[in-house]
């Protein structure tokens, strides 16, 4: 399936404001898959980055199963949720022997841990630890450059060291052109200052740390905490991964599919095929072109109001895009009013209109309907829409007067 690929819309640009607590930072390039910790693990494995042996379980039979299999002890007990900070809230247990795997497993199994229920553990081999550590690869999109941070303070949020003592993230800046050299890699860690004992370990990890992240198409990997044994091996005991589905096509991700959690809103889209991302506000959005669609958004909240979703039906204008898209939405008990933003392009403004009015004819809409329509052809597919107009389909001349309609509306 070809997708569209566009910025990743970061808070501020636009005037979009913070996305809320607990949800995610909006439109995406495609579709962001997360995975679970020990599939981060298994990712990173086929990379040669050392994790810890353990076994994915759905039961507390299944864990006691599987503790007796690994057959050492401690091992850990661990909450497979799309979510950090499962230590904190008790996802995260050691246990001694098989009477404490089956307590932690019966506690951790169905635990709701920031509003995600986990139905997955991982039990694995429990390591000793002589230090923790932070290290991570993202895009830093204004920089047009992978951004890799590292940080002799891990185990806590990065967020929480970046606020309370920045100077203790080093970070490098890797041009995807040219890669990451050792050389670079080596001041990168001694810039950290770890204990010089995990130094030739980091450099080694961070290496292949990088590899993994570009040729494994991710758009993140976070290891936290990045471990030094006592014994001196530099070890990953957490993964965070999270690969771009624009991709797919080149990798087996099947299995990350299947443990995808989305939103019902977003299920449905990622079924049509449609670009959603699902937001909290109460204007239903659809749009032809991500960028359009994000101008949108942006248009919505300038007029004082607030978008239900990030939508693009890309280009085309069958009538079944349209049903698909105007269904979703509606069928969101946030959305109040629908504001359909078209410019037409390769695909015609009367092609468009005849899209919307055949959909029109074969669904019923609960919320109100303004559709601003400009580009080629506009006049014509004005025409066809003309004598649908209702109070339920409105028209608006331009983008900024259909959002304030499609505000109004919803207010
Ligand atoms: P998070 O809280 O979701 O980030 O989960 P982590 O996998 O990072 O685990 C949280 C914390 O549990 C780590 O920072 C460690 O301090 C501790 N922990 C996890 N695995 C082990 C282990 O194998 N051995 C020991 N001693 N501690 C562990
Ligand atoms: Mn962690």
């Amino acid at each position: 399936m070809w997708k569209n690929r566009v910025g990743r819309l970061v808070s501020g640009i636009g005037g979009y404001p913070d996305p809320l607590p607990g949800t995610r930072r909006i439109p995406t390039e495609g579709m962001r898959v997360d995975l679970f910790e020990y599939q981060g693990k298994q990712f990173f494995g086929t990379f040669g980055i050392p994790v810890s042996p353990g076994e994915p379980v759905t039961t507390v039979e299944e864990a006691v199963a599987a503790a007796e299999r690994l057959a050492t002890y401690p091992v850990v007990v661990k909450a497979q949720v799309h979510v950090g900070g499962r230590g904190k809230a008790g996802g995260v247990k050691l246990a001694e022997n098989i009477d404490e795997v089956r307590e932690h497993a019966s506690n951790i199994l169905g635990l709701d841990i920031k509003g995600h229920i986990v139905n997955d553990v991982w039990i694995e081999v429990a390591s000793d630890i002589a230090e923790e550590y932070y290290a991570s690869f993202t895009l830093d999109r204004s920089a047009k450059k992978h951004l890799g941070m590292l940080s002799a303070e891990g185990g806590v949020e990065i967020e929480t060291v970046a606020e309370n003592n920045p100077d203790a993230i080093a970070k490098i800046w890797v041009d995807p052109v040219d890669g990451l050299t050792e050389e670079a890699a080596r001041d990168w860690v001694a810039a950290a200052n770890l204990n010089p004992e995990a130094n030739e370990g980091a450099v080694e990890i961070l290496t292949k740390l990088y590899t993994a992240y570009v040729d494994g198409d991710a758009d993140l990997v976070e290891i936290n905490p990045l471990i030094l044994k006592p014994t001196g091996e530099v070890h990953a005991l957490d993964a965070k991964v999270t690969v771009d589905d624009n991709a797919d096509y080149r990798h087996d991700w099947d299995a990350y599919e299947v443990t995808q959690v989305r939103d019902e809103r977003e299920q449905a889209a990622h079924e049509a095929g449609l670009q959603y991302v699902g937001l909290e506000g109460s204007v239903g959005i659809i749009a032809n072109g991500a960028g359009l669609a994000m101008s949108t958004l942006d248009v919505v909240n300038q007029v004082g109001g607030s978008a239900a979703n990030f939508l693009d039906v890309g280009g085309g204008a069958d009538a079944e895009k349209f049903v698909n898209a105007l269904t979703i939405i509606d069928n969101d008990p946030r959305v109040k009013s629908i504001f359909i933003n078209i410019f037409g392009g390769i695909t015609r403004g009367e092609e468009v209109a005849n899209g919307i009015v055949a959909a029109l004819g074969q669904i019923d809409i609960s919320a109100p309907i303004v559709i601003r329509l400009d580009g080629t052809n506009a006049d014509q597919g004005r025409a066809i829409l003309e004598p649908h107009l209702s109070d339920k389909l409105q028209m608006a001349p331009t983008m900024l007067d259909a959002a304030r309609k499609a505000v109004e509306l919803a207010n």
